[in-house]
């Protein structure tokens, strides 16, 4: 074995190795303790600043962080008069959650526990028209059943409970933990291991977060390369957009800090490569996917698109590159540089972005044009994952990008007898040449691509909950990247210096822990448990005496 191949064999058993470790939940084996005793809540004292922070509302602390959603359901749960609410809160969550067919069951179970009026934690706070109704209805099990008694539940909580949780100590709790969040994070913190890929500006790297042990990839875009070739805008949006978006079918941004070289981007970590390497690397005398795992990864890129669009945000690079997969084998899009936010009240843009051989015929026109050009680049990458080549160029052909642009233009696309009926009418439905007539995004949804026979057997709602088992399972101790030694090294950059504005957006763009992602971490890898310590009933812990 040469060097090179002996340099990825070492860091790939240490990658697999720390990977392993954290698998199973139990990232605390691999934690650094020194690190780890460094995430302490402060005093009380210290965080009264936080207490009237407008950005600290009610659907922020209580629905969407899940730190302080936690602690406002212990606070429900203490409550007698809360407490049936609570208890209603946890069986709706559960029932979107559950199997369809144990539906009708657990349905029927919550109804008897807080829609009937002679239970002891019957919820009177709902409507008498909305009980009726899902009373009715319980029996079909349908997903949505639950909905607008959920609705009033919230409202209700809001009105009743929120004002009342303010003044506990599971408030100043929560208080004690954004005080943590706040806190500036560096390189000291992360531990990196082998390189996964290369991408424009930098390298990126697996990593892991040393205080809790999980395991994230961590895009670093060098500072000086940024700036020869004027980067910093598309820095800017893409660590934006990261940090705004929420979806399991989209990369998430967990911390943005610097180094003395790079500016840092640390996100979910895909272990399972990427669909263009599935597509023709996994198994090279039978590329291209079958129709049922082609659909799979359709449908959960749908979804991603449908997050981004319900968002304003036309992502504009989608191809099999930019689709990961992550260990269980359901897949996220990445690479966010080229996406664009619309501002409210603007539908449309302008500019010449995305890949050749994926541009829609619009935007290669120089016309304005909106989301729709993310549905035509879909219907390539379908088109791609079943053929094993694009449709509009033949595998290894050396052709110009006019002549591709061309093609795109004027060419119909030619299917072969691996494409079945529905999947050749639904690509041919996604890259139809005038966008009014392309499938897509339409009323802030994706219903009518989704009621396409292509996906007739897809259950939508529990793709979107992640339970659908995926067709393939990326082998755990394999690595699904290029050796080392084939990424490539980047050349110094020369003839570059940095001057004060270029630190002020350095400070800008490093904003440290993303709430969400941050609070979620903790939650997993057992810290917020830890950290989260009560004392005997009654007493007020040292940390939140006054
Ligand atoms: P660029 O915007 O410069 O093209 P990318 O975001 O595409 O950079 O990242 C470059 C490469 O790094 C990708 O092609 C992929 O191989 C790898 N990579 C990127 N993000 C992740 C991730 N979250 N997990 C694992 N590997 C990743
Ligand atoms: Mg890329
Ligand atoms: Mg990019």
């Amino acid at each position: 074995m040469d060097i090179g191949g002996l340099e990825t064999v070492v860091a790939n058993s240490a990658y697999v190795s720390a990977r392993g470790s954290t698998d199973a939940g139990a990232a605390s084996v691999s934690r650094d303790r020194k690190m780890r005793a460094r995430l302490q809540l402060p005093h009380i004292t210290r965080c009264e600043h936080l207490r009237g922070r407008p950005d600290l509302d009610f659907p922020t602390v209580c629905l969407r962080q899940p730190i302080g959603k936690r602690l406002f359901q212990q606070f429900l749960e203490e409550q007698e008069t809360f407490a049936p609410a609570g208890g209603l809160w946890k069986s709706v969550e559960a029932y979107a959650a559950a199997e369809e067919s144990d539906r009708p069951r657990a349905a029927q179970e919550t109804v008897n526990r807080f829609f009937d009026s002679a239970a002891e934690t019957f919820c009177a706070f709902l409507e008498e028209a909305a009980v009726a109704r899902v009373k009715e209805d319980a029996r079909h099990g349908r997903a949505d059943l639950f909905q607008e008694a959920e609705g009033q539940l919230l409202r209700h909580l809001e009105a009743r409970a929120w004002p009342g949780f303010k003044e506990t100590l599971f408030f100043s709790r929560s208080l004690q933990f954004k005080w943590l969040e706040g806190q500036s994070v560096s390189e000291e913190w992360f531990l990196d291991f082998r390189v996964l890929g290369k991408g424009g500006f930098g390298e990126v790297c697996a990593c892991q977060m040393r205080a809790t042990g999980k395991m994230y990839a961590n895009k670093k875009l060098n500072k000086k390369r940024l700036k020869k070739r004027n980067g910093y805008e598309a820095a800017i949006v893409e660590k934006r957009i990261l940090a705004k978006v929420h979806s399991r079918f989209i990369v998430t941004l967990a911390y943005a800090f610097q180094t003395k070289l790079d500016l840092c981007l640390v996100m979910t970590l895909m272990n399972g490569g990427d669909l263009r390497y599935h597509v023709y690397n996994v198994d090279e005398k039978n590329p291209g996917f079958p129709e049922p795992r082609a659909v799979f990864y359709t449908a959960q890129i749908i979804c991603g698109l449908e997050h981004l669009h319900q968002n304003r945000i036309i992502y504009r690079d989608l191809k099999p590159e930019n689709v990961l997969l992550d260990d269980a084998g359901h897949v996220r899009l990445s690479d966010l540089g080229l996406a664009v936010e619309l501002p409210e009240g603007k539908d449309k843009t302008k500019g010449y972005a995305g890949t050749p051989g994926f541009m829609a015929p619009e935007l290669l026109k120089n016309e304005e044009y909106d989301w729709s050009v993310d549905y035509f680049t879909l219907g390539v990458t379908l088109y791609e994952m079943i053929e094993a080549k694009g449709p509009f160029r033949c595998r290894g052909e050396k052709v110009e990008n006019k002549e591709v642009t061309r093609r795109i233009l004027h060419d119909p696309v030619k299917y072969s007898e691996k494409f079945s009926a529905a999947c050749r009418a639904a690509c041919e439905g996604l890259m139809a040449k005038d966008p009014a007539g392309r499938l897509g995004f339409r009323d802030n949804q994706c219903a009518q691509l989704k009621g396409h026979p292509l996906f007739q057997k897809v259950n939508w709602g529990r793709l979107e909950a992640g339970l659908v088992e995926p067709p393939f399972v990326p082998d755990p101790k394999t690595v699904y990247a290029k050796d080392i030694s084939e990424v490539g090294a980047f050349s110094t950059v020369k003839g570059v210096v940095l001057d004060e504005q270029d630190r002020a957006f350095y400070d800008d763009f490093s904003s440290g822990n993303i709430p969400i992602p941050w609070q979620e971490e903790m939650v997993e890898t057992g810290v917020f448990g830890e950290l989260n310590v009560w004392g005997a009933k009654g007493t007020v812990p040292r940390d939140l005496d006054p």
